[in-house]
């Protein structure tokens, strides 16, 4: 049985030494495998000795996408530690809880977020503090280093490699435990699935404090020796110009981003004759926005992930893109699902149920959250907490979380549907509906849209468009306009933000 904590770079660093890994958008840096494996060592060694990091202690980081956080995960490799990326979104008071809950024996940071993390009353607490500027120093000069190898140092299959928050939609975020076989299972299901390669190529703009920026495709790229150029931060015009330059073969953007990309001028004439298809996930997709790319010739695959089970569950092939628009596909390859009512009863086809996930990418747990951990797995089953519908022929659709469900007159209402149907009409950019109390029906939908550019619409014809394609239970009752709907800093829509402005 093969070990899943594996040196990835190790390999690359022999078998294709000279290969471009990983590059920076803007700056012209870059890195090879065999620079990315030498640098590797040096830093093992180094932060052994300097920061008494071992097997097992934790790395926490606050930066954005850069070279050095990708010669960190060869640390993470080969030492068998764990990193942990800090939001840098996020406020001291927030940096002050998540180093308590991670209390990690090193942190790093990029210098433009250091006085917001130093402000954190537990930074004071912290073992090792180590600047990105020195540890970008250090790595610029190991680019040759031909000193002592560093050996694997194999770890426990619990062992976490990340510890990953999840994005916070429905509260605060949950360190989950990513493990080196997570990672492992993960890359093979994606591997298998999107077809990478060597020969593949990406750009990487989600964050990398989130799983979308780490394992949808920068792990798997780099566990089968690709390429993945890395921006810092999305920038729809500088994406629409490097996608075509690049000759990227994969992508993958939140729904917001390829919307953003669409609706650029330029995109009506741009031509992608390289890039194989999109990966979009995250949140519901919007069909016309699916009809837009591929009208450039660009097929949207639709996946379903998330941050405790590994970011690519699902997959819709590229040749159902059209034929089943809106579905998340048919499961990964070593991916088991169940569909359940809340009894945990199999439901029949066609019937909404939560989708529960096993195999060996679902994660061991919640870091140091053992009640959480027990709501969420059940017997190796990940509860997810989305509603789907699995349809005859096998494809999944997402029909909402069950924590958006409210109940109106007895009668169960999933935002997503009414979001989907106010979204289709031409005045409406972004609209989200969360129910609440309401003397009559127990809770009724408050919808809050967004219009789109130069574009008048009131409450009563939102009102009459929802009536002429919702049941009356579904059909909000109160309508908000707000020039933009708040996100998470993954960019989908922060329902925690909206209930503040009821
Ligand atoms: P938190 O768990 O902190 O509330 P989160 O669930 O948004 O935040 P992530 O792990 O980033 O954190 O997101 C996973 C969730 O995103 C899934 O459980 C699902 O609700 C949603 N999701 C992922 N892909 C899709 C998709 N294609 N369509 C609809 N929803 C999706
Ligand atoms: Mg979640």
């Amino acid at each position: 049985m093969i070990q899943p904590q594996q040196d990835w770079i190790r390999k690359w660093g022999v078998y294709s030494p000279g290969k471009v890994a990983v590059a920076e958008a803007g700056t012209g840096r870059s890195l090879t495998y065999g620079e990315l494996d030498r640098i590797g060592d040096a830093l093992c060694h180094h932060l052994q000795s300097a920061y008494e990091v071992e097997k097992g202690s934790r790395i926490a980081v606050l930066a954005e996408n850069c070279l050095e956080y990708i010669a960190l995960f060869v640390a993470v490799q080969r030492m068998g530690c764990t990193l942990v990326p800090l939001n840098y979104r996020l406020a001291s008071a927030e940096f002050d809880y998540l180093l308590k809950d991670a209390s990690p024996g090193l942190a790093i940071c990029e210098a433009k977020f250091e006085a917001s993390l130093k402000a954190a009353p537990a930074f004071a607490q912290l073992p090792h503090y180590w600047p990105l500027s020195e540890l970008s120093a250090f790595c610029e000069e190991r680019r040759g280093y031909n000193g002592p190898a560093f050996p694997l140092q194999p770890v426990e299959e619990a062992h976490p490699a990340f510890i990953l928050y999840t994005s916070g939609t429905t509260g605060f975020p949950k360190g989950a435990m990513y493990t080196h076989k997570m990672l492992f299972w993960n890359s093979i299901n994606t591997a298998m699935s999107l077809i990478v390669t060597a020969e593949s190529r990406t750009i990487n703009v989600m964050p990398p404090f989130h799983t979308g920026g780490w394992n949808v495709l920068l792990t798997p790229f780099l566990h089968h020796g690709a390429y993945v150029l890395l921006m810092r931060k999305f920038d729809p015009s500088a994406v629409l110009q490097l996608l075509q330059e690049e000759r990227a073969t994969l992508f993958m953007g939140v729904p917001t981003m390829l919307k953003m990309i669409a609706e650029l001028p330029a995109f009506q004439k741009a031509v992608f004759p390289d890039l194989h298809y999109l990966i979009v996930g995250g949140e519901p997709m919007p069909i016309p926005l699916i009809e837009q790319w591929d009208e450039r010739g660009v097929a949207v695959r639709q996946g379903y992930g998330m941050t405790e089970v590994g970011p690519n569950l699902t997959s819709l092939h590229q040749d159902d893109a059209i034929r089943k628009k809106g579905s998340i596909g048919r499961p990964n390859f070593y991916v088991q699902i169940r569909i359940v009512d809340d009894k945990g009863v199999e439901v029949a086809a066609g019937e909404p149920g939560e989708l529960w996930l096993k195999g060996p990418m679902v994660t061991p747990g919640y870091w140091r959250k053992p009640e959480a951990t027990a709501k969420a797995v059940h017997q190796g089953w990940f509860a997810t907490g989305d509603m789907v519908i699995q349809d005859k022929e096998g494809y999944l659709f997402v029909v909402d979380r069950i924590k958006n469900m409210y109940i109106s007159g007895g009668e169960n209402v999933y935002p997503a549907e009414v979001e989907r149907v106010l979204r289709s009409h031409p005045a409406v950019a972004e609209a989200a509906v969360l129910g609440v109390p309401d003397q009559q029906w127990g809770e009724a939908g408050c919808a809050f849209v967004a219009r789109a550019e130069g574009q008048a619409c009131s409450a009563g014809e939102l009102q009459a468009h929802c009536r002429a394609h919702l049941a009356k239970f579904k059909v909000p009752r109160d309508f908000r306009f707000v020039a933009e709907l708040p996100k998470t800093d993954t960019g989908k829509i922060d329902r925690g933000g909206l209930k503040g402005l009821l």
